[in-house]
């Protein structure tokens, strides 16, 4: 049901709408599945962030984690509304420059960054790079001193601290792919290692602990632990740092059971937590980097399919069968992710069953939504599946050789293609015959 606060609207005709535009009539006119994604609504997100840093007077980047969903026209939006950019990946910063974003404003992650990639990062002046291991300092010291050239860098550090999406677990001994390990010396090996040389900028401390989060306290905990070792690195070396970046994992609405914080209270907390650390080890208050990347895109768009078959196990349940699935929504047979969602074409329609929505996969566990309350499911009815513009198009796949859908931005009444459907043509274009 669309209750009063959710981000999307019914229309007179009874059809759910974004940004004032018919899904219904969208579906008719690209086809399903589709992708379809309120501009105003991811705008507001960006905003949302901004502004409270703003009105707070601290100094701050928020920079969209692309990999939650990146398309020319999504980093063309990002750069509109100010934000920075994360990319992890050579073709994700690809994207960034085809979208002609300030390559200043980009950070590279990545915790087996290539040479190539970093060669690409360093060639094109990229705001900073995330180092992340041993191997990767080595590699960016030859390609400076090959090149002649500077970089700033931050330095990920694995705090000790999992993020169990509601619990927050310490751990004695951090178990993670991603970054120096904060308390057994590597951290301080890796500070020495990069202030000492002259073509790094060393600016400070990234961290980050998971996603989806709903409360501040894993973050607040970073936060403590990561100006610990800056008040040792403050003594011992009068080291100050220009930047503390303390990540993504902003979490979003799902389904009913998800109650995520407000954005302006999180960085509120946060801020004011960083502002008492800088004070009490003595050092001015660095600039704060965050990375929503879910928090940006994920509420923003929704999935539109088509209903096919529809199949009643008496007694046990209602299954209806829809045009696409964990080819266009790989999360939840990916990790058990759960979504809501309406039939577009009666979207103020009372639900009077609860059926269970399968994806045409040839896999058991492509289901999209195991129990969801429908009214009447006839076949034809478009089914709207909300919340899915963040890992969603951007883990699409070809499986089974479905083409990747396409995705349309909506705004001020208006809706434009921004990715064109893939054909069966692009499907085999890689493929070489054998002769
Ligand atoms: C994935 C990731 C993010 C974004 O996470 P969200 O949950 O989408 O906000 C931010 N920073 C890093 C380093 C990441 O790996």
């Amino acid at each position: 049901m669309i209750t009063d606060n959710h981000p999307f609207k019914v229309n007179s005709a009874g059809h759910l709408e974004a940004s004032g535009v018919d899904l219904v009539q969208l579906a008719e006119t690209y086809g399903t599945p589709l992708y379809v994604y309120d501009v105003a609504i991811i705008r507001e997100n960006c905003r949302n962030f901004i502004r409270t840093f703003e009105n707070l007077g601290v100094r701050a980047q928020v920079a969209y984690a692309s990999k939650a969903f990146s398309t020319i026209a999504m980093l063309q939006v990002m750069n509109q509304e100010g934000m920075s950019l994360d990319v992890v990946s050579q073709g994700e910063l690809y994207t960034a420059l085809q979208a002609e974003f300030p390559v200043n404003k980009i950070h590279m992650h990545g915790n087996n960054k290539s040479l190539e990639e970093l060669t690409m990062a360093i060639d094109h002046d990229i705001g900073c790079i995330v180092v992340d291991n041993f191997h990767e300092i080595e590699l960016i010291e030859r390609i400076l001193r090959d090149k002649n050239k500077t970089i700033d860098v931050l330095m990920r550090v694995t705090p000790g601290i999992e993020s169990n999406t509601h619990r927050y677990i310490m751990t004695g001994n951090e178990d993670s792919k991603f970054g120096f390990n904060l308390s057994n010396g590597q951290a301080d090996q890796a500070f020495l290692r990069l202030r000492n040389n002259p073509s790094i900028h060393f600016k400070g401390l990234h961290a980050h602990i998971g996603s989806q989060l709903f409360e501040t306290e894993g973050m607040l905990l970073t936060a403590e632990l990561l100006f610990k070792k800056l008040d040792c690195w403050h003594t011992d070396y009068g080291f100050i740092p220009d930047v503390l970046n303390l990540g993504g994992g902003f979490g979003i609405r799902y389904t009913k059971e998800d109650e995520p914080l407000p954005y302006p209270e999180f960085v509120k907390e946060l801020t004011s937590a960083v502002k008492e650390h800088a004070s009490s080890i003595g050092i001015p208050m660095p600039e704060i980097w965050i990375e929503p990347g879910r928090a940006i895109a994920g509420n923003a768009g929704l999935t539109l399919y088509t209903v096919g078959s529809i199949k009643e196990v008496p007694g046990v349940r209602n299954y209806i069968a829809v045009d696409g699935g964990m080819t266009d929504n790989l999360r939840p047979a990916l990790y058990q992710a759960t979504y809501e969602g309406v039939l577009a074409n009666k979207a103020s329609a009372t639900a009077s069953d609860t059926v269970s929505v399968a994806g045409k996969c040839c896999e058991s566990g492509d289901m999209l939504i195991w129990d969801l309350p429908l009214p009447d499911v006839d076949e034809n009815d478009i089914l709207a599946v909300f919340s899915t513009g963040a890992y969603g198009y951007a883990m699409a796949n070809n499986y089974n050789r479905f083409p990747k859908p396409a995705v349309v931005f909506a705004e001020n009444g208006s809706a434009q293609l921004v990715v064109r459907r893939e054909t069966y043509h692009d499907m085999v274009k890689n493929d070489i015959s054998y002769e």
